[in-house]
């Protein structure tokens, strides 16, 4: 007896323990691994010369005994070997397993999750079964393995029995289940049965592009005897008749005025192994000298491992009924990977290699069009349903002003109308576009604030100072928020007369800028001047405060745009604080450049009163530990980290 891998146990345990309310999808997950397998056949006989199918039809077959409490789903695909039936049946959701282990504990109440996180597939059998056996040969060769396990001890691989898949032609798997006795709370008997099967067949499966074809009972009239008299009765006899359960048609060829959203929910679930409905689906088709039928799915939440680099993004690309890629990437741009979906057209060539795909002319048109109406798909879900966009954007934002920045701002003209942030003044979501119509005339800049948490943000000085000078701050939490801020620059407010026709009608351009910059221009043409003045008088002053700080800033002046703190740290020169103390961070934190800083002090706060004062009566040792001190409590404020907090303490002591 062979061991299930580690995780592997764990899941299966979980997962037959519990009470999964949607034991039924079992079904689905056979067939579209059957389905799976038939695809990956047929696309080796098509870029193999030496594959030859013949007249072979693909089909997936079900069939069950209701005395043997058996259902078996079999296809004719690519079959499996000795070692790909150890290693794929063996192990469960081979990259998601890692992930799996460290998440295990916070899932462990709900097994639904699990499902549908790690896409289990052919595991969700033991939720209906106390036994699975699966007999497999792989395209090839002539002989099969027999694999068999109760999914709880682990599981055994030997040779096929005679009979079993021992033919000319016999590649392919079949899958028996061996299902358990009904339970008080569950009826399994009824998936032993013709109605059963084709329900589930016709719920779940129904767009499968292979036929799934059982053998059913049907009952014909017997021909009416030459003898039969006028008051005859039609006669029946029952026969067994293979039929096609499916409806074949790939749904992405449908129109969707034809296809209910419940059809489209189910194709995405089990296309896509999640447990939710997607947040939007869109379908579009062009015909002409290129032809394809497109379907997207935004998805109502992130996967688990959006982020992290194991996430492969892509759409599904079929052509003539033949799946060319399970995710080609060059589908789809970067922000957008978390759209899942199928492209099918019979214009792109089969004979397709990663490099030509990028250069594939017929592919980068596919693209160009799939990105825009993902684009507007987006945009219309912000205009019609604001809630669930939130939602969207709490899940997918991120990528979006990634987009930006990783585009050095060439897709800040698609993207950043997309954009939400956090209105310190309207305490809600706002895009660029409200804070640019609520600002007015004349105020000309978005001001945002970019730290660790919101709540701390709030309270900074140079926030307060900008709402009580009537301006609205965004406030930012997400690192990428200032590195995309920097590489936008501008913000182009488009005016109500502009559309796609006439982009350039009007619109005012706001400039993005930190509140913490040095030279943030809030103030008053007066406040300005009179700051000027004041740290002209007090040259003598910041000079020394200069002196005290050494290295740390590159100027001690007065702030034009303080309202209540005494004083504040800002950053002059290309490189923000923020951005700093996000390079901080990463893996070249010694490298990272460091802000050029400026301490502003607040004029009119009695604290500044003070260091006049001090540095009237010559009291140098003492305007040098109040410099500090005013430095590092600036800092701390910032939310950024002090220099040497031991010295800090001291001087407060000090001060005592
Ligand atoms: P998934 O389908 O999500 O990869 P499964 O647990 O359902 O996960 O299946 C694991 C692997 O086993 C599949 O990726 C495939 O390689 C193989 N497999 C499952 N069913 C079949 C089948 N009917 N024919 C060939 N290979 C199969």
């Amino acid at each position: 007896m062979r061991q299930f891998k580690t995780e592997s146990k764990k899941l299966l345990d979980l997962m037959i323990n519990s009470i999964y309310t949607n034991r039924e999808i079992f079904l689905r997950e056979l067939v579209s691994n059957a389905s799976d397998a038939i695809d990956k056949l047929s696309f080796k006989a098509l870029t193999d010369s030496t594959v030859d199918l013949g007249a072979e039809d693909l089909a997936i077959r079900l069939s069950f005994d209701a005395d043997a409490r058996t259902i078996t789903v079999s296809d004719n695909g690519i079959g499996m070997t000795e070692a790909e039936l150890d290693r794929n049946l063996g192990t469960i959701a081979h990259s998601g397993s890692e992930a799996f282990k460290d998440e295990n504990i916070e899932h462990q109440g709900s097994d639904i999750d699990i499902i549908g996180q790690f896409g289990v597939g052919f595991y969700s059998s033991f939720m209906v079964a106390s036994r699975v056996r699966v007999v497999s040969r792989s395209f090839g060769s002539d002989q099969a393995f027999a694999w068999e396990s109760d999914g709880i001890r682990g599981y055994t691989i030997g040779a096929a029995k005679s009979g079993e898949r021992d033919g000319a032609h016999d590649h392919g798997t079949d899958v028996t289940l061996f299902l358990r006795e009904s339970g008080e709370d569950e009826d399994l008997d009824k998936f032993l049965s013709e109605w059963g099967l084709r329900d589930l067949v016709k719920r779940y499966s129904n767009y499968v592009r292979h036929p799934i074809q059982m053998m059913v009972t049907k009952s014909r009239e017997l021909p009416k005897p030459e003898d039969a008299g006028d008051d005859y009765t039609p006669q029946y006899e029952q026969c067994q008749e293979l039929e096609t359960l499916n409806s074949m048609t790939p749904i992405w060829k449908k129109r969707s005025s034809d296809v209910a959203q419940t059809d489209y929910d189910e194709f995405y679930k089990a296309a896509f192994h999640d447990w939710e409905a997607p947040a939007r689906t869109v379908s579009f088709h062009a015909e002409g000298a290129l032809s394809y039928d497109v379907l997207l799915f935004i998805p109502g939440r992130a996967p688990f491992d959006l982020y992290s680099k194991d996430y492969e993004k892509g759409l599904a690309l079929y052509s003539s009924n033949v799946l060319i890629q399970e995710k080609c990437a060059d589908l789809l741009p970067d922000y957008y990977n978390f759209v899942r979906g199928v492209v099918d057209s019979p214009d792109v060539t089969l004979n397709i290699s990663r490099e030509t795909l990028q250069q594939n002319r017929q592919l980068r048109a596919i693209a160009k069009r799939v990105e825009r109406k993902i684009h507007d798909e987006l945009a219309s879900m912000l205009a019609d349903d604001r809630a669930a966009y939130e939602t969207f954007f709490e899940n997918f934002g991120r990528g979006l002003k990634f987009g930006i920045y990783e585009s050095y701002g060439a897709k800040a003209d698609d993207l950043a109308d997309l954009l939400l942030f956090w209105s310190a003044r309207e305490e809600k979501q706002v895009t660029l576009r409200e804070y640019g119509l609520a600002a007015g005339e004349g105020k000309d800049k978005v001001l945002y604030a970019a730290g660790e948490a919101l709540e701390r943000l709030k309270k900074l000085p140079a926030v307060t100072s900008a709402l009580d000078r009537g301006y609205d701050v965004l406030l930012c939490t997400q690192d990428i928020d200032e590195f995309m801020f920097q590489t936008m620059r501008t913000y182009r407010l488009a005016s109500d007369a502009d559309d796609d026709e006439n982009p350039d009608e009007g619109g005012r351009e706001l400039e993005l800028a930190n509140v913490a910059t040095a030279d943030l221009d809030l103030a008053t043409e007066e406040e300005k001047s009179a700051a000027e003045q004041s740290t002209k008088d007090n040259e003598a002053l910041f000079e020394a405060m200069a002196r005290a700080l050494g290295e740390k800033v590159s100027a001690v002046r007065v702030s034009a745009n303080l309202t209540d703190a005494p004083a504040c740290i800002t950053a002059q020169g290309p490189i923000s604080l923020e951005m700093e103390r996000v390079m901080m961070k990463g893996p070249d934190a010694a490298l990272a450049p460091h802000a050029e800083r400026v301490l502003e002090l607040n004029a009119q706060h009695p604290v500044f009163a003070k260091l006049v004062a001090v540095q009237a009566a010559g009291e140098d040792e003492k305007l040098a530990l109040y410099a500090n001190l005013l430095y590092d409590q600036a800092l701390l404020v910032e939310g950024l980290p002090i220099d040497d907090p031991v010295e800090f303490a001291k001087n407060i002591c000090s001060l005592m």
